[in-house]
Parts: C-alpha cells; sequence; structure tokens
C-alpha cells in the first residue's frame, strides 16, 4: 500500500476505535421524511426549519432563473459573475435586518472564512464564545490575529478577558454565534454590544441558525453574517451591515474575490425562500412551538429556538441513542466530537415548520421509550 494511504488507514482505524469515524450515507428526502439503505425515517437532523427547501415557490423561482441565466455563474463576482440576480437578493437581505447593505457570498462557511480575515490581522484579538462555530474558528485562525476564547455566554468572563487583554492590541473583534448550532441557545448580544462600546471593540454575530427563527433588536451588532443553507433552505451565505462595510469586503474578503459567484438559480431560490418567510410568519412559530413542546414533555430546559440538544456524554452512548430511535422510524443523527466539546456527544434535534404533530409526539414517545434521558445526569 502506498505512503499516503497507509496513513490515512491509521488514521482511520484510531477514529473507528473510538466511534468517531464519519461516513457518508445517500439521504433522499421529500418534506420531513429521509430515506437511507431503502428505508424511509422522519428527520429530526434536518436545518430546514421553515420547510423552504421543497416550496413550490421557491423551487419555480430557482427554475426559472436557471433557464433564463444558466447552470452556473461563469466567473467570480468582481469579474462577469455579478448576474442580475444578486441585487434583489441582497436588497431584501439588507431589508430584513434593517442595515444599509448586504454581500452574498459562496456560502456561510466562506463568509466567515472572508470576513473575520479581512476585518483583523496580526495586529488585532479576537474575543470568541467557547462554542462558536468551527468555521470561526477556522476564519480566526487564518487572521493571524491573538484568539481569546470567552466560556460559553460567560459575560464576566469576556469583560475579565477584554478588561486585561483589549489594550494589547490595535482592534478587537468580539465574535459569537446568535443561535450556537448545537446548543439551540441564544447568545446575550446586547450585553455584548455593552461591553464593546465600553472596550472600543467591533461586534459580529453569526445568525446561521437564527435567520426567519428568533429576531432580535440587530442594530447594535457591526457585522452580521448568516447562511441560506439551513432556514432559507438554499444555499450561500451573506454578510449585512453598513455600505462601507460592504465596500471593504468587495475589495478585501479573499473567499469573495477568488471565488466563482453562486449560480443564477440559487440566487432566484433563496431570494423567493426569503419572501415567503417574510409573508407567511407561523412557519417560525410553528417550528419554535414544537420544539418547546418537546422540552416541555421531556422536561428538558425550554427551547430557545429550532435546535434541543440532548445531552449524553460519550459518543457510544450518543450513538445508541440514535439508534434506538432508528428502529422507531426517527431520524437524529448523533453529534460527536469534534463537532462538539469532548464528554457532551448528543442527539440533535432540530424542528421544521412541516413536521406534523403525529411526527412530534412519535419522537417524544421514541425518546422516552429509548431510555436515553433516564441515566442523564
Ligand atoms: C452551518 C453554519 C455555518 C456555515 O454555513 P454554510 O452555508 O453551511 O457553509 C456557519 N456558521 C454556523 C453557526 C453554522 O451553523
Amino acid at each position: 500500500m502506498p505512503e499516503l494511504n497507509q496513513h490515512c488507514a491509521e488514521e482511520l482505524r484510531v477514529a473507528e476505535a473510538q466511534q468517531l469515524r464519519r461516513n457518508l450515507r445517500v439521504s433522499a428526502h421529500e418534506a420531513t421524511a429521509v430515506r437511507q439503505e431503502g428505508k424511509a425515517y422522519v428527520s429530526f437532523s434536518c436545518n430546514d426549519y421553515l420547510g423552504l427547501r421543497g416550496h413550490p415557490a421557491v423551487i419555480a423561482s430557482g427554475q426559472a432563473a436557471m433557464a433564463d441565466g444558466g447552470a452556473g455563474a461563469g466567473a467570480s463576482r468582481l469579474v462577469t459573475g455579478n448576474h442580475p440576480y444578486y441585487a434583489p437578493l441582497e436588497a431584501r437581505l439588507a431589508a430584513m435586518k434593517n442595515a444599509e447593505a448586504a454581500l452574498v457570498f459562496g456560502s456561510g462557511y466562506l463568509t466567515n472564512l472572508g470576513v473575520i480575515p479581512a476585518l483583523v490581522d496580526k495586529n488585532d484579538v479576537i474575543f470568541a464564545d467557547k462554542l462558536v462555530h468551527a468555521c470561526i474558528v477556522d476564519a480566526a485562525q487564518l487572521s493571524g490575529a491573538r484568539l481569546l476564547r470567552f466560556r460559553h455566554n460567560d459575560m464576566v468572563h469576556l469583560a475579565a478577558l477584554l478588561k486585561e487583554h483589549r489594550e494589547d492590541s490595535r482592534h478587537a473583534l468580539i465574535v459569537t454565534d446568535h443561535v450556537f448550532s448545537m446548543d439551540g441557545d441564544v447568545a446575550p448580544l446586547s450585553e455584548i454590544a455593552a461591553l464593546a462600546t465600553q472596550y472600543d471593540a467591533w461586534t459580529m454575530a453569526d445568525d446561521a441558525h437564527g435567520l426567519g427563527i428568533v429576531r432580535t433588536a440587530d442594530a447594535q451588532i457591526d457585522v452580521w453574517m448568516g447562511t441560506l443553507s439551513k432556514a432559507a433552505g438554499v444555499y450561500g451565505g451573506y454578510v449585512v451591515g453598513s455600505q462601507l462595510l460592504i465596500d471593504f469586503l468587495i475589495n478585501r474578503a479573499r473567499s469573495f474575490m477568488f471565488s466563482t459567484g453562486l449560480p443564477p438559480a440559487d440566487c432566484a431560490a433563496a431570494c423567493a425562500a426569503l419572501e415567503v418567510m417574510e409573508r407567511e410568519p407561523a412557519r417560525s412559530a410553528r417550528a419554535l412551538a414544537l420544539a418547546r413542546w418537546v422540552t416541555d414533555a421531556l422536561g428538558l430546559p425550554a427551547a430557545q429556538s429550532a435546535i434541543v440538544p440532548i445531552l449524553l456524554g460519550t459518543p457510544e452512548r450518543a450513538i445508541q441513542a440514535a439508534e434506538a430511535l432508528k428502529t422507531q422510524g426517527i431520524l437524529a443523527v448523533a453529534i460527536r466530537p469534534p463537532t462538539v466539546p469532548q464528554g457532551t456527544a448528543r442527539l440533535r434535534l432540530a424542528f421544521s415548520a412541516n413536521h406534523t404533530d403525529v411526527q412530534v409526539e412519535a419522537l417524544i414517545t421514541a425518546i422516552r421509550m429509548s431510555g436515553c434521558l433516564d441515566t442523564t445526569g
């Protein structure tokens, strides 16, 4: 076996032994049903919180744009890839966030990877919540700025770090998820904004799981970013903020400058999805209400978003619980390190406006029957 393959095989063996190996499965979807390896499940692992991925208006909009504008953008946006389907999408995003302007990137990951290194460099410092999404950590490392982590949602710790370290650097950026992707809880944005004012720092919030689900007083945060791949059901990332910030990012965010624009179909579908999101607020309310119903029924802390974690500890326990639910026709994927910290493997339940009451009742029953909550502690 060639040396490279040996290396890969050894690394995979180690992951396997720790129950941390990941494998791809083909997942074919229809609404909240997902088909894997010939079996159908009700999925509680999809981020399509509002059921917009399969919405007829969203699909029709994408199809028309592809027929009109072609399958791809053909070049980066700064060359010839800035097709006419971008402007309406960006205008809608800016309006939704009460911001002056918006800029769409290839994905949420690419947005963070472009924005953070454009804002700060080795002369600067980033203060990030312990549980921010992996792509914020990657972006912070890429920027070369000093990275300090504060305990999850702990404003006393953030204040202490700012007090001790702010003066050592030129610019400071405080960054957090708005809704935490694996915990579903919400960051104290007003307190973060107040600390930022006190210590002369910029603020950035990742709204990947908040858009369309958890509304906020947006004005206090300098830089909002998010994704069009979750509640909006399509694909792409975005940042909203002042016109000057957007003009600056067009010139400095490398993942924007050196990557091909999104396909017209993608932008048109995302724009249609945002329109439905605004027109039908009952979808957002339902996703939240279902999450609340389940946390109430199971005696868990009240859901603050469409995400509900069931903490189980070891990867083995998380996998066992996921398998138990699968026997009941329910898909709730086990989340293990490095996606979450050591010792906090879990089931992550994601609720959608498209889930039926019967499906949610079945979930509650299956979780109770699995016994996975009995030994939690
Ligand atoms: C999913 C996610 C991203 C990445 O967005 P993509 O569009 O999927 O690349 C960024 N931040 C958070 C918090 C996320 O959950």
